[in-house]
């Protein structure tokens, strides 16, 4: 039996978020561009009263990263909050993501046997799309999920995993919506921050290879590369993701605290 969820917070703690997630945004600020690129509190681990006291003041994206987890938090929290699933998902918890209403992007697509029971799975009476970013294994590490890069060598003729799915999703997935990319990266390649991020240079140039390829395909609906947004950015390197152009940046323990192992 688990206790059930509990909302509250203490002032001290809520005050204690929303001073980090100013602090952080402060950070994005001084270097984002034009397009501000969204901060996404990762509060995995974290009890639902601290997405409750950062909700009480304003912030609707949250990101977690186990499935029933995040079952489980937006089960109790607010519908209006718009989930981000950045975890793996296998095949068989498909059915759960989809039935999470206010999951609003699912960042970690990465094979077509779960967009198909995606698409299977969401009820017809949903508001809107389901979006998703491809997972793109930048690093090439046998740790990290995700799909082959793209580089301006291969052709479009060429078989791709990656560009298989993109054109999958757009073609036969019409509750999904292709809206981008998304990398975790070395730990390594994240702590050189007077040189480009190898991962994040490597995302970027996989954009421009996917657009090119799905126009030069004429794919009807594909988006064009400065429509399909990049996720790349944690604690530890979201300052240089955001230089790179980053879209959307992942913080957990810069806003949240350390996290206990989790088990
Ligand atoms: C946990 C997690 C984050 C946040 O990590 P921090 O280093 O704590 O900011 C970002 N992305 C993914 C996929 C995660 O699992």
């Amino acid at each position: 039996m688990s206790e059930p969820i509990s909302l509250e917070y203490t002032p001290d703690r809520a005050t204690e978020l929303k001073e980090n997630m100013v602090s952080v945004q402060e950070e994005i600020d001084a270097v984002a561009g034009s397009s501000k690129p969204r901060l996404v509190p990762i509060s995995k681990i974290k009890p639902a009263s601290d997405i409750k006291a950062l909700y009480d003041a304003g912030y609707r994206h949250f990101g977690e990263n186990y499935i029933q987890e995040m079952v489980d938090k937006a089960e109790v929290l607010p519908k209006d909050i718009k989930w981000h699933f950045v975890g793996s998902l296998q095949s068989n918890k498909s059915k759960l993501a989809a039935s999470v209403s206010n999951l609003y992007l699912l960042e970690t697509l990465s094979s077509q046997k779960v967009a198909d029971l995606l698409q299977k799975s969401i009820p017809s009476d949903r508001e809107s799309k389901l979006n998703v970013y491809l997972q793109v294994n930048t690093s090439g590490e046998d740790s990290k999920s995700g799909l082959s890069p793209l580089t301006s060598s291969s052709s479009a003729s060429s078989s791709s995993e990656l560009v298989d799915l993109a054109i999958h999703v757009i073609e036969h997935c019409p509750s999904l919506n292709l809206l981008g990319l998304m990398t975790i990266g070395s730990f390594e390649a994240s702590h050189d921050p007077s040189k480009p991020n190898p991962d994040f240079e490597t995302l970027k140039e996989t954009r421009k290879e996917l657009a090119r390829i799905l126009q030069e395909k004429d794919v009807k609906g594909a988006k064009k590369e400065e429509e399909l947004e990049l996720s790349m950015g944690m604690s530890a390197d979201f300052v240089q993701a955001v230089k790179e152009g980053s879209n959307s940046v992942r913080v957990g323990t810069r806003i949240f605290g350390e996290r206990p192992k989790k088990h």
